[in-house]
């Protein structure tokens, strides 16, 4: 059985770990490889790691520090297809989709190079006579991540390169489905110059994320994964007097106006619906339905749902692949029967589908569900998974005052040809992240990604300027060189400017 160790300092090590976590290969549902769970230990010896090398890499000048990431940007590009599969090998992903979320992992690389750029001071001359002010920005030192299963290479890359490249070491606790890509990423920053121990992985479960979320020289962790889980980090992270970000679930609405090109409006939702299987925290799954945009919407919706081929990641004819483990397959089919049970129409019925040669791989085919209530629990919860559920409002008005009943707020969008209406939506609606006839409105790496409500606890979203700004501080200067001549001007009062 293949076994993943953490990478500590440069080195794989199991450490002081002796338990360990099963790899499902989701398509098959047989276990492929094994990882190992730290113990307060090992994290605290990727962090001993991480602090030597802060010293030394904090010193690295912008420029150099810039090269390396250059040069890391163009092995991640090389390797992007053998990333893309390994992320589908445990994830359960398509290979063209994993390739996506590679390429958008990349552009934060891309942003990250620009570092001389991002790190720019400011300056002000003569503050006062003979004196000069000025600002810049100084990283924090060891830096932590804690990221969740369903995007393991561009999560993880929305932190490390903006942490690196502003000066931190970084510490990264990925997911334990899917661990072989960290390590991956690792050997490619060695192979790019990075210093080791600017970059190291721990891999595990509570244990791990609880010795890092009290461990003394951790300054800060940025966390993505499920709502109750970033709840428990920010509390207990700020607490121990940790910076903390911690991006949370969602149930993201498409609102469709009757002025909707229809056809193009049941296309897109599709595609974010079910892609990844439903497993994006960006996907479309709650579909409202304005006036008599309903009936028409939800015949096309049907249409295309059922043309969907379902199969293993690695093959091209696949639209979507599996879920990632068999609790997940076993939820999701949960909640189609309790929506069906609470009264919802269930449209199209992916329980119980079945892939040729694949019959204990977590495979649930697309659902979609039509006149679903704001009670129903297929709508109150996140069901991660190949799940649409379609509600009917009465007014533009009704369905953006659901939009905002609901806790969640990471992302939504509107579907319409009227710019009057979507510009009253993207004004009203209280979601972090709004697409106008794009339903998943990723924001590009160099603006930041992050949701409101219980879709990010913290004031900071990630990567762009907001990363930049979470993973530094600030530092003011005001300096005066005075001639030895000079009357000293020294005075009790509270010094102003003259
Ligand atoms: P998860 O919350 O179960 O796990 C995320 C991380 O937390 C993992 O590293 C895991 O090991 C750790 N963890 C799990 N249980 C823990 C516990 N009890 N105590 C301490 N740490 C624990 O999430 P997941 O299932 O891996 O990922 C799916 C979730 O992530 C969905 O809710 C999805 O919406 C969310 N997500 C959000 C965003 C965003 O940008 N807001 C992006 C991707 C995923």
């Amino acid at each position: 059985m293949r076994r993943i160790e953490h990478w500590i300092g440069g080195t794989e090590t199991a450490g002081s770990s002796t338990r360990s976590a099963p790899v499902w290969d989701p398509a098959t549902g047989a276990q492929q490889a094994e990882v190992m769970l730290a113990e307060a230990a090992d994290v605290d010896a990727a962090v001993q790691a991480a602090s030597k090398a802060f010293d030394d890499w904090r010193e690295v000048s912008v420029v150099r520090r810039s090269k390396i990431l250059f040069a890391f940007r163009e092995l991640v590009e090389r390797h992007s297809g053998e990333l893309a599969r390994m992320i589908s090998a445990e994830h359960g992903k398509v290979v063209a989709d994993a390739s996506g979320e590679v390429a958008r992992g990349l552009e934060v690389v891309e942003f990250a190079c620009g570092v001389p750029q991002l790190l720019k001071g400011e300056f002000s001359e003569q503050v006062s006579t003979d004196v000069d002010s000025f600002s810049f920005r100084q990283p924090l030192g060891v830096v932590a991540g804690i990221t969740p299963f369903n995007f393991p290479v561009m999560v993880p890359m929305w932190m490390h390169p903006v942490a690196i490249a502003t000066g931190n070491a970084f510490v990264l606790k990925p997911s334990e489905r899917d661990p072989s890509v960290s390590n991956f990423v690792a050997a490619l920053y060695a192979d790019a110059g990075l210093p080791d121990g600017v970059y190291n992985v721990v891999h595990g479960d509570k244990v791990a994320v609880d010795a890092i979320l009290d461990h003394p020289e951790i300054a800060a962790v940025s966390f993505v994964g499920s709502t109750p889980i970033a709840r428990y980090i920010y509390e207990r992270g700020t607490s121990s007097g940790k910076r903390v970000q911690a991006l949370g679930g969602a149930k993201n609405h498409a609102v469709v106006l009757p002025d909707a090109d229809l056809d193009f409006t049941a296309e897109h939702l599709v595609a974010a619906g079910y892609g990844s299987a439903g497993q994006r925290c960006m996907a479309i799954s709650a579909v409202v339905a304005v006036g008599d945009a309903g009936d028409r919407l939800v015949d096309k919706l049907q249409s295309l749902t059922e043309a969907l081929r379902l199969g293993p990641g690695s093959e091209k004819s696949s639209d979507l692949g599996p879920v990632v483990t068999r609790e997940a397959q076993e939820r999701v089919t949960g909640y189609i029967t309790r929506g069906a049970d609470a009264g919802a129409r269930l449209v199209v019925d992916g329980r119980g589908a079945q892939v040729e040669g694949h019959e204990d791989g977590f495979f649930v085919g697309p659902s979609l569900f039509d006149h679903v209530t704001p009670d129903m629990d297929i709508y109150t919860d996140e069901i991660f998974g190949p799940v649409l559920v379609v509600l009917r409002a009465g007014t533009a008005d009704e369905a953006i005052d659901l939009v905002n009943a609901n806790p969640y707020g990471n992302g939504t969008a509107i579907f319409t040809s009227s710019g009057q209406a979507a510009r009253v939506f993207q004004r009203r609606v209280t979601a972090g992240m709004i697409g106008v006839n794009v339903p998943i409105p990723v924001p590009m790496a160099f603006h930041s990604f992050g949701g409101w409500k219980d879709s990010l606890f913290g004031d900071r979203h990630v990567h762009g300027p907001e990363g930049v700004g979470f993973y530094t501080q600030a530092k003011v200067v005001t300096s005066r060189w005075p001639q030895p001549t000079d009357a000293s001007g020294a005075g009790l009062s509270f010094p102003t400017s003259h």
